[in-house]
C-alpha cells in the first residue's frame, strides 16, 4: 500500500514542483492598459495567495514522503495522534489531524494578515 502512496505522492510532488517553477509566468502577468492599479493589484494578491498554496502542498507532500520513510504516515506531526484514513483517503499528503490542521491554518492566516499590502 504504502509504494502506492509513495508514487502518487511523487507525481504530486512532480506536478507541484512544475507549477512553482513556472511561477514567473503568473506573477509577470500582462495586464491592459485599461486595467486600473485597483484589479492588478488584486491579481497580484491572487497570484501570490495561489503560490503560496502551491508551496504549501509541496511542502506537506515532501513530508508526507519523509512520512513513509519514516514509518510515521498516517500520524500527526504536531499531537502525534492518527490522522483519520478518511483524511488520508481525501488528501493522501496530510501530515496532520484534522483538529492540528485548522489550528495550523487559522496561524498561518493570521501572520498572512499582519502582512504589509502594498495598495
Ligand atoms: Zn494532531
Amino acid at each position: 500500500m504504502s509504494h502506492a502512496v509513495f508514487d502518487l505522492l511523487e507525481l504530486q510532488r512532480l506536478r507541484l514542483t512544475n507549477e512553482l517553477r513556472h511561477r514567473e509566468d503568473i506573477s509577470v502577468e500582462r495586464l491592459p492598459d485599461y486595467v486600473d492599479d485597483q484589479v492588478a493589484s488584486e491579481n497580484r494578491e491572487i497570484s501570490s495567495q495561489k503560490l503560496s498554496n502551491s508551496s504549501e502542498e509541496l511542502k506537506d507532500t515532501v513530508r508526507a514522503q519523509e512520512k513513509l520513510r519514516e514509518n510515521t504516515y498516517g500520524q500527526c506531526d504536531d499531537c502525534e495522534g492518527d490522522i483519520k484514513p478518511i483524511r488520508l483517503k481525501a488528501n493522501f499528503a496530510a501530515i496532520r489531524c484534522i483538529p492540528c490542521q485548522e489550528i495550523h491554518e487559522r496561524r498561518k492566516q493570521l501572520l498572512e494578515d499582519r502582512r504589509p499590502r502594498f495598495y
